[in-house]
């Protein structure tokens, strides 16, 4: 179950510092997952291979993290880089590094990667 009460915390409160830097944490413990070399070595006994596809996904999910972080540091976080509006505390919590609104997110990935 997610956090209780945090997909309404509204924003500038002392409960909405408190969840970003909850979500702070989250990310920074990602992070640290990602670019461990252990974790990787793990994941390719998983696995088996760590193929392009996951590669890539790995460096792009890192590059949202770091941004994601920036957001938090310039007190953005929470804030849709594209449109400027709210990012809804329910994406937040479902994906801590989340940058866009649902909605610009979307109109993102239906976007040809070559287009990006
Ligand atoms: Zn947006």
């Amino acid at each position: 179950m997610m956090e209780e009460g945090a997909t309404d915390v509204p924003r500038g409160t002392p409960e909405w510092v408190a969840f970003v830097s909850a979500q702070r944490a989250r990310i920074v413990e990602r992070l640290e997952r990602y670019n461990n070399p252990g974790t990787a070595r793990e994941q390719l006994a998983e696995l088996g291979d760590l193929s392009p596809y996951q590669h890539y996904k790995i460096n792009t999910v890192s590059a949202f993290l770091h941004r994601a972080l920036a957001k938090i540091a310039e007190g953005s976080y929470g804030r849709c880089d594209r449109c400027g509006g709210e990012i809804a505390n329910a994406r937040l919590l479902l994906v801590p590094a989340a940058v866009q609104c649902a909605t610009c997110g979307q109109e993102e990935d239906r976007r040809p990667a070559h287009a990006r």
